[in-house]
């Protein structure tokens, strides 16, 4: 998935690679070996879909925001329900969100 944006590093504005770096600040980093160092693509859309649940927005309305599908919403929000059962690590607000499902399925 490739999409436009601020370089994450230098706040350059073009195609971003991967990681939120455009193409020169991804071949830099991946060639020093500290590309790891940079939030995955994943990681990037599961932030911007925390940010865009914590405004109230159904999970539809989520995907469109974000670039991605109600489906990949679902499965963040699943994953976060994990967290939340597993008792691992800090949790987004999920408030909204479960609203949002249950709204879904009335
Ligand atoms: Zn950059």
């Amino acid at each position: 998935m490739s999409r436009y944006g601020e370089c994450a590093c230098c706040g350059r504005l073009g195609e971003l690679t991967g990681r939120g770096l455009v193409r020169p600040c991804h071949r830099r980093f991946r060639e020093a070996g500290v590309l790891d160092e940079w939030p995955t693509e994943w990681e990037l859309v599961e932030e911007d879909v925390a940010m865009v649940l914590a405004t109230g927005a159904s999970h539809r309305v989520t995907a469109v925001r974000c670039g991605t599908t109600p489906r990949q919403v679902l499965r963040i929000l699943a994953r976060w329900r994990l967290r939340v059962v597993d008792g691992d690590g800090p949790v987004p607000e999920v408030q909204g969100p479960v609203r949002a499902v249950r709204g879904e399925a009335a």
